[in-house]
């Protein structure tokens, strides 16, 4: 009954999920469509896996008893990966996502080179163009899923340390060269070359045990820090391998969604370099901030501290204050509690905006997402270019947990590792001042100019502790008043 299913319920499927891919895309372009695309995006996702799942019932049965099973395995996968992502979705901190996104990212890596698997070793390929395909979509699937699980494993603490050693970069080359090699003897034995010493299935284990080794070695000298840049990278591998695959198996949705997150993935990974002002072969071959020393005497002074009290009550009678949140801000949560703390500003007639870097905390979009789920207004919160010239004019920048985003070498200092990054321009401002919990450098790992000038004070401490002493010398003058 079920081999009479017309493809075209499928094709349909297929056709819809990859309008709804692209629609959903669309809308993540702005913060404030955002939550719709993910979930139009989410509706794709569930066509594109029933239009896979009835292939299913497309076969005859009769012909391939083991097919039923398929569907068992197939419920069973669908119920496994659906509540545990599910679960994990809901549990997940906000600090936590990189990681999250870094091993699903690798989860759809090995889901291509699954599929190349299956066609490699079922020596389904038809011609050397397959073949090829095949191959291609299986090595880059397996670089990423590798590469993705050690990026994991950096975000997450468990790898502390980059591992370098003394001709990596050649080992690496090598390691890959040998892959490809093993590519070539795979085609060569499909079309019937003898004397190959091993027997095809052993070239294809030994072809994704090189590329798996190849993704690990490629990714342990990175730097942790960098890990959000190389998930973006492998992203793009992702999305390209899953095309691939979705050309072998002549399945549309396969290839749009692919072809989408690479583009995506491709474009979010030069964005990200060109915020940070690097290439990303930088990225790729340099331990960015390990060698990155302060000058020596190139910052006078010392660091002014002051009371988060004083500082709350000289906003509460300012007439204009810039907020700039960065990474701490993330890691301490705190971002309930600025927007309280912006509620008591705002009442008092103070004109409060948000300024936000395009690299701040460890996101692309991270401070938009934090902020937006506090409920702080869209058109509160201002993008780089589009506030930059306010901070000359402005009586207040507090800046919350950033620490890079506003460090003025970026400005000035050649030979410092951020040189050239555009930054905001908080310095700028009447008065400044950084929450921070002490003298902890900022992703870069140099040393910021801004906290030692002489319009720049210190508030110590948690982000959240801070916010909440703020909030209580405001509310403090409020009822003195009364
Ligand atoms: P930084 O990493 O430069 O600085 C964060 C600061 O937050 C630290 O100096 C730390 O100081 C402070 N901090 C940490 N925890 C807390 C807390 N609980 N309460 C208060 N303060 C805290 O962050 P920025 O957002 O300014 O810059 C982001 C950096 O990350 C840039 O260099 C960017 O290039 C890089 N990056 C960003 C990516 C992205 O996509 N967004 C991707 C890759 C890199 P202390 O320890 O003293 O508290």
């Amino acid at each position: 009954m079920f081999t009479q299913l017309p493809q075209v319920v499928i094709g349909a499927a297929d056709l819809c999920a990859a309008f709804l891919f692209m629609f959903g895309l669309k809308r993540m372009s702005s913060p404030a469509t955002a939550p719709s695309g993910i979930r139009v995006a989410g509706l794709g996702m569930i066509a594109a896996v029933l239009a896979s799942f009835l292939y299913l019932f497309t076969v005859d049965t009769a012909a391939q008893p083991h097919m039923i099973l398929n569907v068992g395995l197939a419920v069973a996968a669908l119920l496994i990966g659906g509540i545990g992502a599910w679960v994990i979705g809901r549990r997940v901190a906000m600090t936590a996502m990189p990681q999250m996104v870094a091993i699903y990212n690798g989860m759809g890596g090995g889901a291509a080179g699954s599929i190349a698997a299956v066609e490699l070793f079922g020596g389904h390929s038809q011609g050397v163009t397959q073949l090829v395909v095949t191959l291609l979509g299986g090595l880059i699937g397996a670089v990423s899923l590798s590469g993705s699980v050690v990026a994991w494993a950096k975000l997450d603490g468990i790898v502390k340390q980059p591992l370098r050693v003394a001709g990596q970069q050649f080992a690496n080359a090598v390691v890959m060269v040998v892959t490809l090699g093993v590519a070539g003897v795979i085609v060569a034995s499909s079309l019937g070359v003898e004397g190959l010493l091993l027997t095809t299935p052993t070239w294809i284990w030994i072809f994704f045990a090189c590329a798996l080794l190849f993704g690990v070695l490629m990714t342990l000298p990175i730097g942790g820090a960098d890990m959000p840049v190389v998930i973006s990278i492998y992203n793009a591998f992702t999305g390209l391998a899953v095309g691939l695959e979705g050309f072998v198996l002549q399945n549309p949705a396969l290839m749009i969604a692919g072809m989408e997150v690479g583009a995506a993935g491709l474009l979010l990974t030069v964005i990200m370099a060109k915020a940070m002002n690097r290439s990303i072969a930088n990225v790729l071959f340099t331990n960015f901030g390990a060698a990155a020393k302060p000058k020596a005497g190139a910052i006078k002074g010392s660091e002014r501290p002051t009371e988060a009290s004083d500082a709350a009550i000289k906003m509460r009678y300012a007439s204009s204050v810039i907020i700039i949140p960065g990474y701490g801000l993330a890691a301490a949560h705190a971002q309930q509690k600025l927007y309280e703390f912006v509620k008591l500003l705002l009442a008092a007639n103070v004109s409060v905006k948000f300024a936000i870097h395009p690299v701040a905390g460890r996101m692309p979009g991270q401070m938009d997402v934090l902020l937006a789920e506090a409920g702080v207004p869209y058109d509160m919160i201002f993008q780089l270019d589009d506030i930059n010239d306010d901070f000359a004019t402005a009586d207040v920048a507090m800046v919350i947990g950033a620490n890079d985003v506003v460090n003025p070498a970026a400005r000035t200092d050649k030979s410092s590792p951020i040189f050239g990054m555009p930054i905001l321009n908080a310095d700028k401002a009447k008065q400044v001042y950084v929450i921070k919990r002490g003298q902890g450098k900022g992703y870069s790992g140099i040393v910021n100019a801004l906290f030692y000038a002489p319009n720049c004070n210190m508030v110590y401490g948690d982000a959240q502790a801070v916010l909440v002493k703020m909030i209580e010398a405001v509310r403090g003058l409020g009822a003195a008043a009364a």
